[in-house]
């Protein structure tokens, strides 16, 4: 049948969400497993701790610290949290502050801390969270690169087109006022959230502690807060954000980055094309989100991965689609080298296709 040629192209965020939202809570106490939990799973937003891998199960002992004699989350309930799809990063060995504190050993700070850390969770860990303040950034971004496929930072969100991965921009989710000393913007405040300011960015934030009665206003959070905020970031997007861990973000922006498409042949009954480039090294999920713009309204859509150029078995079976207007989406394994064919089956008024690869 005669039609507009379809065009195929990767989502900027999964099914065109109009952006991507993380949220994170430094140093992983029992509060937060206690009262930020509820109100992630009442909106099904996953979470996300970054922990002090040295002290899990104890009470704070940070050099300096304003949180100390809080208790962190002990490995049994991190891992739980997993378990429930949220994520753990390492927020350093001690929570250090370089270069004052006694006996300080980065190496232990940021590599040893990570590992041993995974051997108690049983899970990778790949993300790194900045302690204190910006003068821990520098010292430790080599060893940070080395071990991680991302490290958040102090200030700066939202992140936009071609952000750092090593300087994931933050913004700190707070009852009371937000210090007029950082990278934060009013537009951030959750009266002040709209969906133009956040578009096609990812918003990744951080709060501490989640209590009704917050010590600290400036950094942490009550349970209302966090569920007016969630209502707010839900609204301006008519509930199409992704809301996801920081790990799956990261994952899907460094494929997006090394993984691209080349479209072989189009008709609005078949469309075939293959995934360029690499993976990157340290990824966990390997799928990206495909966009067929003018694939006909069909009853079943089936894909089928043909190995060329590259050795290896064909995979073929139904598409798990999701259709809006005239885009059909669809969440791929992106494997460089592999030739994709989609196929629109019943449905149309048009008889099957049966012409060959251009
Ligand atoms: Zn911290």
């Amino acid at each position: 049948m005669a039609g507009a040629t379809p065009e195929v192209s990767i989502c900027t965020w999964p099914f065109d969400a109009p952006f991507a939202y993380s949220m994170t809570y430094d140093e992983g106490t029992v509060d937060c497993l206690a009262n930020a939990l509820p109100v992630h799973e009442q909106f099904g937003f996953p979470g996300h701790v970054d922990v002090v891998a040295g002290q899990l199960g104890r009470r704070r002992q940070g050099w300096g610290s304003s949180l100390n004699d809080y208790v962190h989350m002990s490995a049994e309930e991190l891992r739980f949290l997993l378990g429930k799809g949220w994520g753990v990063g390492n927020h350093s060995w001690s929570h250090y502050i370089y270069p004052t504190q006694a006996g300080l050993d980065l190496w232990r700070e940021v590599v040893w801390s990570k590992y041993t850390l995974e051997d108690q969770l049983q899970h990778p860990v790949r993300i790194f969270t900045i302690p204190n303040d910006k003068h821990n950034y520098e010292p430790v971004l080599e060893l940070v690169k080395q071990h991680y496929i991302g490290c958040a930072y102090i200030d700066g969100a939202p992140n936009r087109e071609g952000f750092d991965l090593y300087k994931i921009g933050n913004f700190m989710v707070a009852s009371g006022e937000i210090s007029p000393h950082y990278d934060w913007k009013r537009e951030l405040l959750t009266d002040n959230l709209s969906l133009e300011f956040l578009r096609d960015s990812w918003l990744y934030e951080t709060s501490h502690l989640v209590m009704w009665n917050v010590p600290q206003a400036h950094k942490c959070v009550t349970p209302e807060d966090l569920t007016r905020r969630f209502a707010r970031l839900q609204d301006i997007s008519d509930g199409r954000l992704w809301a996801a861990r920081p790990d799956d973000v990261l994952d899907y922006v460094r494929l997006r980055r090394s993984v691209g498409l080349n479209v072989i042949h189009a008709t609005p009954e078949k469309v075939t094309f293959e995934f360029t480039g690499a993976w990157p090294i340290g990824t966990m999920d390997a799928r990206l989100c495909v966009r067929v713009t003018g694939l006909r309204p069909a009853t079943d859509v089936s894909v089928e991965y043909l190995p060329s150029p590259l050795p290896g078995g064909t995979l073929f079976g139904p598409g798990d689609s999701t259709r809006a207007g005239n885009n059909t989406y669809f969440m791929l394994a992106a494997v460089p080298g592999a030739r994709v064919t989609i196929r629109a089956h019943g449905g149309g008024e048009a008889a099957e296709v049966t012409d060959g690869d251009g």
